[in-house]
C-alpha cells in the first residue's frame, strides 16, 4: 500500500493521446486566429485527468475538445467547489512557443486546492499538462502582435454526492483559447466603480483562492459598475470597508510622484503573477515597492493633493490596465480623460517584451512550452 503511493506519487504519469478525427481545417483556424476575440474559440483538444481519494492521480489523456458527461449531482454543481487558472502560450519571432512563470501559477493552483479541500496537483504534472495541450494544438498558437494561445487548467469536484464534504472523485482539466489583444487600437485607461456594498471576500474566506465562487460574487456588483458608466469594479475589505482589495479579476497597484508603487497586502486577495512580476521589475529599476493596507482616503487625498498620480490593475489577461478615474457615491478619484501613466506603460511594455521574447529574459521566467 505505502509502496505503491509512493510509486504514484514519483513515477511521471503517461498522457494517452487521441487526435481528434474531425479538427478544424486549416483555413478556418487562420481565419479563427486573424480576429479570435477573447474565449469564444476552442482548440481541438482538451487535456484531462482524474482524480480518487483510493486512485491518485490517474487517467492521464489528451482528447478531442468536447462536452463532458457529468452526473447531475456533481458536487461542483451544487456546492461550487472548483478552482482554476489562467496563463498564456505566447509565439516568438522565430516561431517557438513559450509560457510566463508556469511554476507559479502551479504553486497557486495548489494554494487554491487547499483552501477548497481539493487534491493537490504536482507542479511537473500542472507544467506537463499545458506542454501535452501545446504539443498537439500548437498551430492555434497566433503570431499577431500581442495575440496569445490563453490556457486555461481547472478542476472541479465529480462525485454524485449531495452531502456535503470535500468530493472523493476530482477531474482536473485544461483548455486553450486563442485571443486577440486585449485593447484593440492601443491601450485605453478605464474607468472603475468602487463597489461599498458588496464584498467579493470575506475574512477567513475564498479570497486568496482562484475559484469560481469569488468571480459570482462579483458579477452583480460588475453590473452595478457598467450601470454606472465604468468598466470594472473596485472592492474594498469586508472586515472594515476601508481598505483597497482589487477588482473582480485583476490587482492594483498606485504610483505616487516620487515614483513609489504601493499595492494592498491583505489576506483575502488573489496574489497575481502579473503584479509579482511588475513589482519586481520596478525594484530592479530602484523603484520603492509599498505591499501594505491602503484606505481608500488615503488614495483620495494623495491623489488631490498631487501626491498619488498613477493607477493601474493587472492580470494575464490584459497584463497592464490603466486606470483613469474611480468613481464612487459622493466623490470621484482622477479626470475620466486622464492619459495612461508613463511609468505604468513602461513597466507595461518592459513586462510583454519579456514575455513575447523581444528582450533578454534575465529573470529566468519563461519555460519553453513546444520543445
Ligand atoms: C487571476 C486573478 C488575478 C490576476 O492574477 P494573475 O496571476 O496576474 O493573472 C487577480 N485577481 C483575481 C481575483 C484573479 O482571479
Amino acid at each position: 500500500m505505502t509502496l505503491s503511493l509512493s510509486l504514484t506519487d514519483v513515477s511521471p504519469l503517461q498522457f494517452a493521446v487521441t487526435r481528434n478525427p474531425n479538427p478544424r481545417s486549416d483555413a478556418d483556424r487562420e481565419e479563427i486566429l486573424a480576429n479570435p476575440g477573447f474565449g469564444q474559440y476552442f482548440t481541438d483538444h482538451m487535456v484531462q485527468i482524474h482524480w480518487s481519494e483510493r486512485g491518485g492521480w490517474h487517467r492521464a489523456a489528451v482528447e478531442p475538445y468536447g462536452k463532458i458527461a457529468l452526473d447531475p449531482a456533481a458536487a461542483a454543481l451544487h456546492y461550487g467547489q472548483e478552482i482554476f487558472e489562467g496563463l498564456k502560450a505566447y509565439r516568438h519571432a522565430d516561431g517557438s512557443v513559450w509560457t510566463f512563470r508556469p511554476d507559479k501559477n502551479a504553486e497557486r493552483f495548489q494554494r487554491s486546492a487547499r483552501r477548497l479541500a481539493l487534491p493537490e496537483l504536482p507542479t511537473g504534472l500542472f507544467i506537463e499538462s499545458l506542454k501535452q495541450l501545446v504539443a498537439i494544438d500548437g498551430a492555434w498558437v497566433p503570431a499577431a502582435d500581442e495575440t496569445c494561445l490563453y490556457l486555461r487548467p481547472f478542476m472541479f469536484a465529480a462525485e454524485a454526492f449531495l452531502g456535503v464534504r470535500a468530493a472523493k472523485k476530482v477531474y482536473y482539466f485544461v483548455i486553450a483559447s486563442p485571443a486577440g489583444a486585449y485593447f484593440k487600437g492601443g491601450v485605453k485607461p478605464v474607468k472603475i466603480w468602487l463597489s461599498t456594498e458588496y464584498g467579493r471576500a470575506g475574512f477567513g474566506g475564498t479570497g486568496a483562492a482562484k475559484t469560481g465562487g469569488n468571480y459570482a460574487a462579483s458579477l452583480l456588483p460588475q453590473q452595478e459598475a457598467y450601470a454606472e458608466g465604468c468598466d470594472q469594479v473596485l472592492f474594498l475589505d469586508s472586515v472594515e470597508n476601508t481598505y483597497l482589495e482589487e477588482l473582480g479579476g485583476m490587482n492594483i497597484v498606485l504610483v505616487t510622484k516620487d515614483g513609489t508603487l504601493i499595492t494592498p497586502d491583505s489576506p483575502s486577495i488573489l496574489e497575481g503573477v502579473t503584479r509579482d512580476s511588475l513589482l519586481e521589475l520596478a525594484e530592479a529599476r530602484g523603484h520603492t515597492v509599498e505591499r501594505r493596507q491602503i484606505s481608500i482616503d488615503e488614495w483620495r487625498d494623495r491623489a488631490a493633493s498631487g501626491d498619488i498620480v498613477e493607477a493601474f490593475a493587472c492580470g494575464t489577461a490584459a497584463v497592464v490596465t490603466p486606470i483613469a478615474q474611480l468613481k464612487s457615491r459622493g466623490f470621484s478619484i482622477g479626470d475620466p480623460d486622464a492619459p495612461a501613466g508613463a511609468l505604468t506603460m513602461s513597466l507595461r511594455k518592459e513586462l510583454t517584451d519579456i514575455q513575447y521574447g523581444r528582450v533578454e529574459d534575465r529573470f529566468g521566467w519563461l519555460t519553453r512550452l513546444d520543445a
